[in-house]
């Protein structure tokens, strides 16, 4: 079968959304034609909450952090939206975006600044990530995951001589990093774990861990990873594990829908030497109320940017004489989805605000990261209605924001724990 020109300019319509020049090429089967195609830095505002005119009632960052956002949008524009869809190809990052990332403050935005990093609130960590994933919605993942729940773990458990050790070369993104906590028996069910770890007798402060990891990201790249692990039968704790030794075996990649160039792994750890950091199951699975906000986060990032491509797409294309937009169950789609992203956004600057208040967020970051992702799940999926046909295929960048959307239904606890969450502290 010969290729079909899917672009819009064979329908005699002018792609007004894009800087960049008109699709030439075609896919076959899968392979995306190029990777900024639908991408450019104008593109990556959403039409409806620009940041230089912000409809927030919580967003309040500093000067310092508007800067920053401000460079997190450019970095998006120029260095992560045209490569979005090379990097899903290729099924991984270039070893390069981790200094760049850390060049920004993007890999210490949680990090106090008397510890190196940039102390953003966890307002500015959630735009961020909302941003990022307007651009590639795996790097977001990775960036929310290595602050909220690596580099915070050692804000939180890290001793003067581990800080010391690892922090410098994690905020430089010299050292890249990963958070070990699912096993093959192990998952929404989080206190199932059966890595064990047996303390080291002749190094006091080490233990020697055995067990299998599986569904860890950029585990497979990672220098250094947090493993979650259990001393004795009724307790886990956390370690520090490099990933060059012996006892990092097995290591199997996962090819995932979604967010595929994250580098999802399995591994076994077998007698592997890991740094403890003394902390509580509790206290270490706590750091996933500001996680999820991430994911929240995430999530708002893809919506937008779905609806933002639905809705230049329903202005451009016509039937019945009449563009897609002024049809009023297309427009029925566009409202629902505006409506709901604007109720995630608000649940998640709502939970970022109180958390930089220092109240507690269980129930906000369920209801952030439950809603968002849905909505996520929802406004993408309209999305390639919106589009057709085309919306199936792999030219439009609505079917790949589709495909990512569902990690953020499932990662830091799928929806079904949201509800169980939500549903404990109503009935506490
Ligand atoms: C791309 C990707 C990246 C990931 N990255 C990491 C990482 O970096 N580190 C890490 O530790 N983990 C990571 N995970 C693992 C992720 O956190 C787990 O997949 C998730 O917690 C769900 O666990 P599970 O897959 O074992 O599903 P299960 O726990 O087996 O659940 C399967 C399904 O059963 C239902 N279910 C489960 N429990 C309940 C319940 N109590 N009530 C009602 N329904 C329930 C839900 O529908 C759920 O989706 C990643 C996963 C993916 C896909």
């Amino acid at each position: 079968m010969g290729n079909v020109d899917l672009s819009l300019s064979s329908l005699g319509i002018r792609r007004v959304f894009y800087d960049q020049p008109e699709i030439k090429g075609h896919s076959n089967h899968g392979q995306p034609i190029d990777a900024g195609e639908q991408y450019n830095g104008r593109a990556a505002m959403h039409p409806f909450s620009k940041p230089e005119e912000t409809n927030s009632m919580y967003l309040n960052t500093n000067p310092e952090e508007a800067a920053f956002l401000d460079q997190v949008r450019e970095f998006v524009a120029t260095e992560v939206l045209p490569n979005t869809r090379t990097w899903e190809r290729n099924t991984e990052f270039p070893d390069e975006i981790w200094p760049k990332l850390g060049a920004i403050g993007l890999l210490s935005m949680t990090l106090p600044k008397e510890s190196g990093g940039r102390g953003y609130s966890c307002q500015s960590y959630v735009q961020a990530c909302r941003e990022l994933a307007k651009g590639d919605p795996a790097l977001a993942m990775n960036v929310a995951a290595i602050n909220a729940l690596c580099v915070a773990h050692f804000v939180r458990f890290g001793s003067k001589e581990q800080n010391d050790k690892y922090l410098p070369g994690i905020v430089s993104g010299h050292i890249k990093l990963a958070w070990g906590l699912t096993e093959p028996d192990a998952g929404s069910d989080a206190r199932r774990v059966q890595t064990v770890a047996e303390p080291l007798p002749d190094r006091p402060g080490y233990f020697k861990l055995s067990g299998k990891k599986m569904f860890i990201t950029n585990a497979g790249k990672a220098d250094l990873i947090i493993m979650i692990a259990r001393t004795s039968e009724k307790e886990l704790s956390a370690f520090l594990v490099e990933t060059d030794q012996p006892g990092f075996q097995n290591v199997e990649r996962i090819h995932t829908i979604g967010v595929s160039a994250s580098w999802t792994t399995a591994f076994d750890l077998v007698e592997a030497v890991g740094w403890h950091t003394p902390c509580r199951f509790e206290d270490a699975i706590g750091l996933l109320y500001r996680g999820r906000l991430g994911i929240a986060g995430m999530a708002v990032g893809i919506a937008e940017k779905a609806l933002e491509l639905a809705v230049e797409y329903s202005k451009q294309r016509e039937q019945f004489n009449r563009r897609l937009c002024d049809m009023q169950s297309v427009q029925n789609m566009i409202a629902d989805s505006a409506m709901e992203i604007e109720a995630s956004r608000l649940l998640l600057e709502k939970g970022a605000s109180m958390f930089d208040m220092g109240l507690p967020i269980i129930i906000e970051a369920s209801y952030a990261k439950l809603f968002a992702s849905e909505t996520a799940n929802r406004v993408t999926n309209r999305a390639i209605q919106i589009h057709g046909g085309r919306g199936m295929t792999y030219e439009y960048l609505v079917e790949k924001l589709w495909r990512d959307a569902k990690l953020t239904e499932i990662g830091e606890g799928c929806s079904e724990i949201q509800r169980l969450v939500i549903a404990k502290q109503v009935l506490k």
